[in-house]
């Protein structure tokens, strides 16, 4: 069954350490025509260079760790202390004869170093996601992507026969039937409240999409028992239920008691003979596992709620089900899910007054400034690098999962934001989607927002080349 979680550690931080905010003031659009015209030029210029750093590195590494003066575009801060590993067995990811892609910054901690470890092995794989915040005391080299051709792949029988039978069940159309909730009655009324209203929100501006079921886990392990069997009741055939208790269930079990909470996950089961949507949600509690009714913890609370109740729209207008692993276009690109969704959560909390357009522009230059350290840490990752699963598995052989969630969250949102000055907030939320049905992600952004999606990439990274001052002068941030 396809699920989509969040990882729960980084969703976590995600809402407890950014501030909400988003700018949606309309920028004039004359002025985002004048300023593409200006992007593109720099473009230009940028891809040159990342041209030349190549072949620079290509005619002067003879071998060691790059770091030499002659790489006129790109140099590595002082004193890395490159480690080991060789990125370039399988595949050529970065620039160097032996595969040296990547070093530890001369302030990295001890701890990291001893630790982290590059590598397939089930125990690299272990203490990689368990240092993962390591990345941040490491430089990489410049990533090679890998070059593919984004054309849509031809439906298979599978897939059309999924669409018949999911359209024909009303999967994509609003349903009369109300979102139902189950609650632990351990959490506070007022976290009940603003996590309802966030969903209910949601649904008053997207449509209700479903038959959708909420459950609201608390701190309470035995009452999230009863939410573990009615979630693998309401999702999963009988003969699958001890499969779901082992696996989301026990993701449910430790929502109540691994704290802060404050996150969720997603499932849309469309292979049931009455396919259903679920979206499971712990609300944000401290570090001795007491959940807070602070105004800022609520409005937490309403916008993880409009930010799932985004994914459940989405898979609503997913219907070209179960497409080979190796297509494209069907299975939408991260940055597209991710992106789509903060912008449609960050979009709403302004629009309901649960933050202020300050609050906005305030997370938007955040997340340029994010997207700028990452770029210093990761030079030549870019939001083209996570359209397919191979490449997702490449990228992720390289810099790892928060590598890949900065491309999903802060990259995604950006994107949208971007394309808000230039297009219109309803071709994002509404348009978008309903092409996405018949069309697949690629097809229906090049038909909604009239360009190529390799273009928007060219573009987009040319305006990621800007300074934040600049960039916010066309986001309407500063
Ligand atoms: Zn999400």
């Amino acid at each position: 069954m396809h699920k989509q979680v969040h990882g729960m550690k980084k969703f976590t931080y995600a809402l407890s350490m950014v501030l909400l905010g988003m700018g949606s003031t309309p920028i004039a659009k004359a002025d985002a025509g004048s300023q593409a015209a200006a992007l593109l030029e720099i473009l230009k210029v940028a891809r040159g260079s990342t041209a030349q750093s190549i072949k620079n590195a290509e005619d002067n590494d003879a071998g060691g760790p790059a770091g030499n003066d002659t790489n006129t575009v790109w140099s590595p801060p002082e004193n890395v202390e490159w480690i080991q590993h060789n990125f370039n067995t399988s595949d050529k990811l970065c620039n160097d004869a032996e595969g040296i892609c990547a070093g530890w910054l001369e302030t990295a901690s001890e701890e990291c170093k001893a630790n982290y470890q590059f590598g397939d092995s089930a125990q690299a794989t272990q203490t990689r996601l368990q240092y993962e915040q390591c990345v941040y005391q490491m430089v990489f080299k410049p990533y090679i992507s890998l070059t593919i051709d984004r054309v849509t792949s031809q439906l298979t029988d599978t897939q059309k026969r999924e669409a018949s039978r999911l359209k024909a069940l009303g999967w994509n159309q609003p349903t009369t039937q109300p979102v139902e909730f189950r609650v632990a009655s351990d959490i506070p009324e007022p976290i009940v409240q603003a996590s309802k209203s966030g969903m209910l929100a949601a649904i008053d501006l997207l449509g209700n999409y479903g038959p959708l079921r909420v459950y609201l886990v608390g701190n309470d392990v035995t009452l999230a028992e009863a939410l573990v069997e009615d979630f693998c009741a309401f999702n999963y055939l009988a003969e699958q239920q001890q499969y779901c208790r082992d696996d989301q269930g026990e993701g449910i079990r430790e929502m109540a008691y691994i704290y802060p909470g404050g996150n969720g996950f997603q499932q849309s089961s469309w292979m049931l003979e009455s396919p259903v949507q679920s979206f499971v949600h712990n609300p944000y509690a401290d570090e001795n596992n007491k959940h807070s009714i602070d105004e800022g913890e609520l409005n937490n609370d309403r916008k993880v709620n409009a930010h799932e109740y985004f994914h459940v729209y989405q898979g609503a207008h997913n219907v070209y089900r179960g497409a080979e692993d190796d297509s494209f276009g069907w299975s939408t690109t991260r940055w597209v899910e991710e992106g789509a969704a903060v912008y449609f959560e960050q979009h709403i909390m302004t629009e309901m007054g649960w933050q202020t357009e300050q609050q906005l522009k305030t997370r938007v230059t955040e997340d340029l400034e994010t997207i700028k350290q990452f770029t210093t840490r990761f030079p030549g990752v870019s939001m083209r690098d996570v359209d397919t699963s191979a490449q997702t598995h490449r990228l992720l052989s390289y810099c790892g999962e928060l590598c890949i969630g900065n491309l999903q969250y802060e990259f995604g949102h950006i994107a949208f934001q971007y394309l808000e000055t230039k297009t219109a907030v309803d071709k994002i939320l509404f348009e978008y989607w309903s092409e996405y049905t018949e069309l697949g992600w690629h097809d229906a952004f090049e038909k909604v927002f009239d360009q190529k999606v390799d273009s928007f990439y060219d573009e987009f990274e040319a305006f990621l080349l800007l300074s934040v001052d600049e960039q916010c002068d066309i986001l309407d941030c500063g």
